[in-house]
């Protein structure tokens, strides 16, 4: 299938050369030019706007935040200024509202629209094994079905309105956060009673809380391995402000939502941007003295 491909950060590259790899003829764009090299070496052909992407079948976004997909689809030589009728699959995570906007602008302009953001950090990304929540149209997800196959290992089909997938994307983000947060208090509890993080880990991941978000995350804390940044910091400031507006917009107080957001501010102040996001570890255990 012809595809096209904006946004080659962490996640993208490794989504874009999946595609590749499956044999689609896959067309990448970045907004620096730089990144397409490694793809366009593995026989990606290279675009000089997102517009020029969309000229295929489908073309996928991977950006940052709103901002940068709104640069993307209405800035100048954007996506809705393509003289081809690609399909828009946008798979960064998002605001509920901009996935709405989005909605409209493309149905305006006679182009399909779905939302499929995704489960899973870089590693997963490269092998393949992404989750991905998508919502539609029928006839958008039906055309995506082998390119979504190439980079993920299941895709749960929400609804036909594409802002569903967005909002349970932000849901499951919240979730790890909090997840994060409960094992790093726990854990720093066990340590001020001498017990080894990495003990409390075996037991927890051993019994109940053999889920996925546990054994990754209880893993980065208990090395503390937090640079590299698999999703740094910002991103996940990022995630907890849309959780907030869409909470705020819809009047659901979310408590916990303003723990973890300030322990992500916490964080950012005190080591700078280059860290992941499960470094509020570092916050939980300092107030309490480590
Ligand atoms: P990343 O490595 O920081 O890459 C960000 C991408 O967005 C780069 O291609 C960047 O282009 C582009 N970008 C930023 N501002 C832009 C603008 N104004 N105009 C055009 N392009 C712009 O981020 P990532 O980790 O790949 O994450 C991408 C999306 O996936 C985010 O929405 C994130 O929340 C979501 N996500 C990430 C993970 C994860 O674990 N990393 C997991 C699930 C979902 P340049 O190269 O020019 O900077």
């Amino acid at each position: 299938m012809k595809i096209g491909f904006a946004g080659l950060g962490s996640m993208g590259s490794a989504m874009a050369g999946n595609l590749i790899r499956a044999g689609h003829e896959v067309t990448v764009w970045n907004r620096s030019p730089d990144k397409c090299a490694p793809l366009v070496a593995a026989g990606a052909k290279q675009a000089q706007t997102p517009a020029d992407a969309a000229n295929g079948e489908l073309v996928m976004t991977m950006v940052a935040n709103d901002a940068a997909l709104e640069e993307v689809v209405f800035g100048t030589g954007g996506i809705l200024a393509a003289t081809g009728k690609a399909s828009h699959i946008s798979m960064s995570t998002i605001s509920v509202k901009l996935s709405e906007r989005l909605t409209q602008a493309h149905s305006e302009a006679g182009r399909g629209y779905a939302s499929a953001p995704v489960f899973g950090r870089p590693p997963a990304a490269e092998a393949g094994k992404l989750f991905i929540a998508a919502a539609g149209p029928a006839d958008v997800l039906a055309l995506c079905e082998p390119v979504f196959a190439a980079m993920g290992q299941r895709v749960f089909t929400l609804a036909e309105k594409p802002s569903a997938a967005n909002v349970v994307k932000l849901g499951g983000n919240f979730m790890i956060m909090a997840a994060i947060e409960a094992m790093a208090e726990a854990m720093t509890l066990c340590q001020k009673y001498g017990v080894e993080k990495a003990s409390f880990l075996e037991v927890l991941t051993g019994t109940i809380f053999n889920a996925p978000v546990y054994q990754v995350y209880g893993d980065i804390l208990v090395n503390e391995r937090f640079r590299p940044a698999g999703f740094t910091a910002p991103l996940g400031l990022k995630d907890m402000t849309l959780v907030a507006s869409a909470a705020s917009s819809a009047r659901v107080p979310m408590p916990i939502l303003g723990i973890v957001r300030d322990h992500l501010l916490e964080t950012l102040a005190q080591e700078g941007d280059d860290i992941d996001w499960s470094a509020i570890a570092g916050a939980v255990s300092r107030n309490a003295g480590l």
